[in-house]
């Protein structure tokens, strides 16, 4: 499929899901267990779609890499066992490796601690012609550490700065640290991964009942999902505050990962779509320089 039509159909199938900051958003209104047009019937041909979007991915990342101008970052947020894992894994799986970096962010370390809550990701952000992947990120300062207060109290900040407006001037924060990523040519996507909790527990059901998931289950993410209304009262409020023209959250059904990993799919497409991608263009003295050196590999004995 040409790469216009792929880029078309794209726009389409992420619109849905796009918040931009132009109207209030209210989580209520994405519908985790939403297919669109598909249904679980259309699965083969929604199969079909990720490896097209798949592979059209893999030639826009290339054109990215060699024109060396413009870098993506993507950040991924969810509870746990809403697939952003798998999502990564397939979504970029016809890119090549060279050309993307995927940094975990689990809970700071003491030295991160020592720094303001930015420093650690900033030192992960991606090179130009790179896509960069954050699996969390310093939204985490929203939310988990929102949700619960004594990982702000164990933060090391000067108490006078902790004040009933911390979670505002972090929004704030975020924002314009964005912006400045943006003047300088980074594009950045955010995916929430809207997962339901009747799903999650479905999830976490089958992480104890097959064997070889059983590493994947973890007691403290049952734990966690006790908070499950503060979680979402947070990731609300974070969307609200955090979604701009130029780095929108895209709110992705997250209860059938066939259809999550098409949304994530057509959106970084339009992304990257959106950036009028080429490769170098030759000029004439390395037209002269590429003839003499065919001439001379022409001429080798
Ligand atoms: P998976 O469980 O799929 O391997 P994960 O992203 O859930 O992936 P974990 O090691 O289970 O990885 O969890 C990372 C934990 O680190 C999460 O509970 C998250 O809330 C926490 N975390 C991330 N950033 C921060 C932060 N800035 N402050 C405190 N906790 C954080
Ligand atoms: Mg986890």
């Amino acid at each position: 499929m040409k790469l216009s039509k792929v880029l078309s159909i794209s726009h389409d199938i992420a619109k849905p899901y796009l918040v931009d900051g132009r109207k209030k958003f209210r989580l209520k209104d994405y519908d985790p267990a939403d297919t669109a047009n598909f249904t679980s019937a259309d699965k083969p041909r929604a199969k079909e779609a990720l490896t097209i979007g798949i592979d059209a991915l893999a030639e826009l990342q290339d054109m990215l890499y060699a024109q060396d101008r413009w870098s993506v970052l993507l950040i991924f947020q969810a509870m746990d066992a809403a697939g952003k894992d798998g999502a990564i894994k397939h979504v970029m799986s016809g890119v090549n490796p060279q050309g993307c970096q995927v940094y975990s962010f689990k809970a700071p370390t003491s030295e991160d601690l020592d720094h303001d809550f930015l420093w650690r990701c900033v030192k992960c952000l991606p090179e130009r012609g790179r896509i960069g992947i954050f699996n969390r990120s310093y939204y985490e300062e929203t939310l988990v550490v929102r949700v619960h207060k004594q990982i702000l109290e164990n933060q090391k900040l000067p108490p006078s700065l902790i004040t009933k407006n911390i979670w505002d001037d972090r929004f704030e924060d975020i924002r314009n640290f964005e912006k400045y990523l943006t003047r300088n040519g980074v594009i950045i996507r955010k995916f929430f991964l809207n997962v339901s909790r009747e799903e999650q527990k479905k999830r976490f059901m089958e992480r104890l009942d097959h064997p070889e998931k059983n590493w994947k289950f973890s007691a403290a993410d049952v734990k966690e999902r006790g908070y499950w209304d503060d979680y979402m009262d947070a990731y609300q409020d974070m969307i609200r505050n955090t979604s701009t023209p130029d780095c929108p959250w895209y709110v992705v059904p997250a209860d059938n990962k066939w259809y999550t990993r098409i949304v994530i799919a057509a959106a970084i497409i339009e992304a990257l779509g959106s950036l009028d991608l080429h490769y170098p263009k030759v000029n004439a003295a390395m037209r002269e320089e590429l003839r003499l050196a065919r001439e001379k590999l022409v001429g080798e004995e």
